[in-house]
């Protein structure tokens, strides 16, 4: 019988570990993909929708097209996961595998936010309903506050925020009423993008006082009210609040024992194996404790090289070969800066005894490989 994989979610992961797996064993395995959701979008087209410059729909792809490699694509809601016995319980079915990946990524949560679900000119930025409603309030600001606010932890694609602002501000500038709009950048982290290092934080205040975008870090929120957000140490006031809400896995995930004591699953930082046989945790959805104690970056690139890391492993195994290198930490997230440049956080962020990760400057060069991440993936996943 051929042996049988079952993939939890079809986001980043989810769907780079099933292509590498289709590529590496050809028609030998039985390859199955679960997710609730119909089709895939990334992340990077909230912040376009913010701002005018894309759509969600024109980097959108159904998943079930994956069936046309090969993949068995289960559209349906992952209600139990036996790790011990690798079987999963669905609304659809039940099943069981050989190999098990988990792949479910983090949900944001804004009701950990108090006052932000439902609060009129606050949206939650990483929610792309929200952000969808955001924008033409955007489009129509003459005059006011906007607020960025990260206002948990932890959060996928540090840079985001920042991305956040400095497109809000070049989208202001090219209205020409930036003058007439204060912008606040706040965080809960002690500094600015911590993952980029100190010399990282330096760079992005400077490029954000630049621009005239105020920042405060170590702003830790109570509660979202009517135009203001009340923080521990003050209140600031807003006609908008974009707000990153703390992250968290899918319930399921928790309930499944894959987590133990923690929030995240803590797979093996090199080959993602969990402590269960033949079940791995790549993505969003794990934890892996850097040589500073900050988090691996939840980013689709880290998802991505997870996923062909364990499709490698798995394939050795069914084929009797040595096993793949380690994923070695080594990536990089893109900065989008606005007017066309974005900046490259760019690293080893398994590097001891400290990540060493530094800012690539901006360039035009750097935004077209941004574009192209989105465009070459698509078409590689999807054939379009
Ligand atoms: C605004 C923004 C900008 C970003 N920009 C970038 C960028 O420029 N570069 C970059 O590398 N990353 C970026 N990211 C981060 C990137 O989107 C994530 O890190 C990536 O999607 C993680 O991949 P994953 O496979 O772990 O999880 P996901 O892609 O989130 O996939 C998880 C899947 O699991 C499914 N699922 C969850 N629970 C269940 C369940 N119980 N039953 C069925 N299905 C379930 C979900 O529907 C989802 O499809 C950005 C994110 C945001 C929000």
């Amino acid at each position: 019988m051929a042996d049988r994989i079952l993939i939890l979610g079809g986001g980043f992961g989810g769907i780079a570990t099933a292509i590498e797996l289709r590529g590496l064993l050809g028609s030998e395995a039985e390859i199955t993909i679960v997710d609730r959701r119909d089709s895939f979008f990334m992340g990077l087209r909230k912040l376009w929708v913010l701002v005018g410059l894309g759509t969600i729909a024109e980097g959108t792809r159904r998943i079930g097209a994956l069936s046309s490699r090969g993949i068995r694509v289960i559209q349906t809601e992952v209600r139990r996961i036996d790790p011990h016995a690798r079987r999963v319980e669905t609304d659809a079915d039940a099943f069981a595998a050989d190999y098990l990946v988990v792949a479910l990524g983090a949900e944001p949560r804004p009701d950990l936010v108090p006052g932000l679900v439902g609060q009129a000119g606050a949206f939650d930025l990483y929610d792309v309903t929200p952000v969808t409603a955001a924008a033409p309030r955007i489009k129509a600001l003459e005059r006011g506050r906007v607020v960025i606010c990260i206002a948990g932890l932890p959060y996928k694609c540090p840079p985001a925020p920042y991305e956040a602002a400095l497109l809000l501000h070049e989208h202001f500038r090219s209205r020409g009423v930036r003058d007439a709009i204060g912008m606040t950048l706040t965080t809960v982290q002690p500094t600015l993008l911590p993952n980029a290092g100190p010399e990282g934080a330096r760079w992005m205040g400077e490029e954000l006082t630049r621009r005239g975008i105020a920042y405060e870090t170590g702003r830790k929120v109570v509660r979202l009210e009517p135009e203001r957000i009340v923080y521990e140490n003050g209140d600031l006031a807003y006609d908008v609040a974009l707000v990153v809400p703390p992250h968290r896995p899918p319930a399921v995930v928790k309930q499944s024992g894959l987590t133990g004591e923690g929030d995240w699953i803590v797979p093996d930082p090199a080959t993602l194996a969990t402590s269960w046989p033949c079940v791995y945790a790549i993505g969003d959805v794990i934890h892996v404790a850097l040589a500073n104690q900050m988090p691996l970056p939840k980013a689709g690139l880290f998802a991505e090289a997870h996923g062909r890391r364990v499709a490698a492993a798995i394939a050795a195994e069914i084929q009797g070969q040595p096993q793949p290198p380690a994923f070695d930490g080594r990536g990089a997230c893109f900065l989008e800066m606005g007017a066309g440049q974005a900046a490259l956080v760019q690293g080893d962020f398994y590097a001891r005894p400290q990540p060493a990760v530094k800012i690539a400057p901006p360039s035009p060069e750097t935004m077209e490989e941004k574009r192209r991440f989105e465009a070459e993936r698509l078409r590689r996943w999807f054939g379009q």
